[in-house]
């Protein structure tokens, strides 16, 4: 039985995807630069690796790992991100990157790294899927984070692309896009009572999303219940782009 890689495992989003993924039966190597994830992964009883997912030389080695721990590998979730919000006029050559390179070029690197395992588990009859972690941010504008706005839109044109390439060889690639989760990446911003509120206001459903409205988006899109579904995204926002403002 093959297994799932979650980038971003240690918290928020990522975490919740695991912990679903884990409760559809499904096989989970949690990755996080940060070391609590495996408290994170003991908690749930399966393999981890800190590793950073923009060192290509550290993915490779972790990618053989988590191959030998789940026997195989048969889905990527990339879920790690950053955001660094300094609008045109503010950012730098090295910031810039630093989002880009979390938030898109990894998932680019990681898809090929895992291309062999992918194809390997599309013969055993395995159903191999990616889902990248967009966002609303990467359908729409918003002023103060470009690089993190680039990054996301990006990401879908990533997933379109892969998905085009893949369909053949029965990989699915998809994205999710939510909109304002309670995460820590988010925490700053909640802690401004007016900031939370707009944020709340925003959505038609009137609060903010948990990570495990996000986490079940993207098990089901993992799931063989999404057997068709491929070369798209599903947003998950209690509605904040579907209406007007
Ligand atoms: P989070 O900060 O709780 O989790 C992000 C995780 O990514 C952290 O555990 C962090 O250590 C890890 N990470 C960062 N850089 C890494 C690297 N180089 N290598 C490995 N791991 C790295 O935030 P979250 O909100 O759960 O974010 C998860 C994803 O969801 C991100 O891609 C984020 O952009 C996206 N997202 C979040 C929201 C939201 O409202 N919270 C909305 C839309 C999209």
């Amino acid at each position: 039985m093959s297994g799932v890689i979650v980038t971003g495992a240690a918290s928020g989003i990522g975490r919740a995807c695991a912990e679903a993924l884990v409760a559809d039966g499904r096989r989970v190597a949690l990755w996080d630069i940060a070391p609590a994830v495996a408290d994170v992964a003991g908690g749930l009883g399966m393999p981890h690796a800190v590793v950073d997912v923009c060192d290509g030389a550290a993915l490779s080695a972790a990618v053989d790992a988590a191959a030998a721990a789940l026997d195989g590998i048969d889905g990527l979730v990339h879920a790690a991100g950053r955001v660094i919000p300094e609008p045109v006029g503010a950012y730098t050559e090295a910031s810039w990157d630093a989002v880009l390179d979390v938030n898109l070029k990894a998932q680019a690197i990681l898809a090929q790294l895992l291309l062999p395992h992918l194809q390997e588990a599309a013969r055993a009859g395995a159903g191999p899927a990616i889902v990248g972690i967009s966002s609303i941010e990467g359908l729409t504008a918003n002023p103060f984070i470009p690089a993190y706005c680039a990054s996301k839109a990006g990401l879908l044109g990533l997933t379109r692309s892969m998905a085009a390439q893949l369909g053949p060889d029965g990989i699915r690639v998809n994205a999710v896009c939510p909109g304002f989760i309670r995460t820590p990446m988010l925490q700053i911003a909640l802690d401004v009572d007016e900031v939370r509120q707009g944020f709340e206001a925003a959505a038609p459903m009137g609060r903010l999303g948990e990570p495990e409205e996000v986490g079940a988006a993207v098990a089901f899109l993992m799931s063989p219940k999404a057997s068709f579904v491929t070369g798209t995204h599903l947003v998950v926002d209690g509605g904040v782009t579907s209406r007007h403002p």
